[in-house]
């Protein structure tokens, strides 16, 4: 199993911050070569009176750029890797230095991964838009679309559900590039009339019942959290560690319950064993022995993290397009729930800003 896009986002940075130390561990720079730098008489005593530091570990280059700081444990076969809940590390009692600069140096690059992605995405379907031999499907015509809208809202959420938008979470998760077409169609209507069309702030704004807050944000954060977690699991060489994924805080994460849902509903069906998920859901105390890990069709779940990155990058890329002042207020907020991805600050300094909020939202969050 690999992560996804290993080769852009470095899952390493945010895999590091989940190893608890049942072992003394100290913290020292490291540098360019990756050893720990000792420079300062200070870090020369503490390496000193540890047995256990080779010299081997060791670079005293003071021309060698340091790059961090890292953690050197005595013990290596004490140290457990457990990500119990994503928001734990990024909240205020965990934040160490050195957890901000790794969380911030992955920020930096999926926020860069996933606003290249809308880019792209953006142009492409423009490009497509401009071509004269060009025409969108007749279902998407006046006269049919409402029949449309209605199959593939029922297509994507069988059970239904209290938001207004229903339509716009199941064309954003069709994979379908004509849908999304259509959605900057009705993005163009409304910029010209604002009686008209799709405002995409009215759809960010949607409030649920408490526990789901504004549903937009709801169900990317979910989402989200699913694809962090997961990919963190992978990263860290613990796919197949049961212990693992008992620990991870997806329990009751993932299902369609109640007035909106917590996953896109028809990826459920697809992606997931649908019994065993209700089962485990069901299951508070446990009883039923249960883990997570078998609730997922395992040789679907690459796929899924492809959609949900996907569902990331359109929903930035209508947002871009929409370009509504107003949206920017929301803009943070939709895909900010677990950490800050910086969407906005294009130039998002990893040194300057790791005094950053990373905690976005979690008192909106029950
Ligand atoms: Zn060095």
């Amino acid at each position: 199993m690999k992560t996804h896009l290993s080769h852009q986002l470095p899952w390493d940075s945010l895999v590091k911050n989940y190893y608890r130390n049942y072992s003394e561990g100290l913290i020292f720079p490291i540098c360019e070569c990756k050893k720990m730098h000792i420079i300062k008489k200070s870090d020369e005593i503490k390496a000193g009176n540890r047995k256990y530091i080779k010299e081997e570990q060791i670079c005293r280059d003071p021309s060698c750029k340091e790059i961090g700081e890292d953690v050197f444990y005595k013990n290596k076969n004490k140290i457990k890797w457990e990500m119990d809940t994503i928001d734990v590390e990024y909240s205020y009692y965990h934040k160490t230095y050195r957890t901000k600069m790794n969380i911030a140096h992955f920020v930096k690059e999926h926020s860069k991964a996933v606003n290249n992605f809308a880019d792209d995405y953006l142009n492409k379907l423009k490009k497509i838009r401009t071509d004269k031999k060009f025409k969108l499907d007749a279902k998407y015509n006046k006269e049919n679309i409402d029949n449309y809208l209605t199959q593939k809202t029922k297509e994507y959420n069988d059970c239904g559900s209290d938001s207004d938008y229903e339509y716009i979470y199941a064309l954003t998760s069709s994979g379908d590039d004509n849908d999304i077409i259509f959605l900057l169609n009705e993005i163009d209507k409304y910029k010209k009339d604002n009686t008209k069309g799709l405002c995409l702030v009215n759809v960010v704004t949607e409030w649920g019942t408490q526990c789901f807050g504004r549903y937009a944000n709801y169900i990317m954060d979910s989402m989200n959290r699913f694809y962090l977690t997961v990919n963190a699991i992978i990263a860290s060489g613990n796919f197949n560690n049961r212990e693992t994924w008992e620990k991870t805080g997806l329990r009751g994460g993932i299902c369609v319950y109640g007035d909106f849902h917590s996953f896109v509903p028809n990826w459920i069906d697809e992606h997931f064993y649908k019994d065993k998920l209700e089962n485990f859901n069901k299951d508070y105390n446990n009883e039923l022995n249960i883990n997570f890990f078998d609730c997922i069709k395992t040789e679907k779940l690459y796929d899924l993290l492809k959609k949900i990155f996907r569902y990331n990058y359109i929903w930035l890329a209508l947002y871009k397009y929409a370009d509504e002042k107003k949206l920017r207020e929301y803009f943070r907020s939709i895909f900010l729930r677990i950490v800050d991805f910086g969407y906005i600050d294009d130039d998002f300094n990893e040194k300057d800003n790791v005094d950053f909020e990373l905690t976005a939202s979690s008192s909106s969050f029950c």
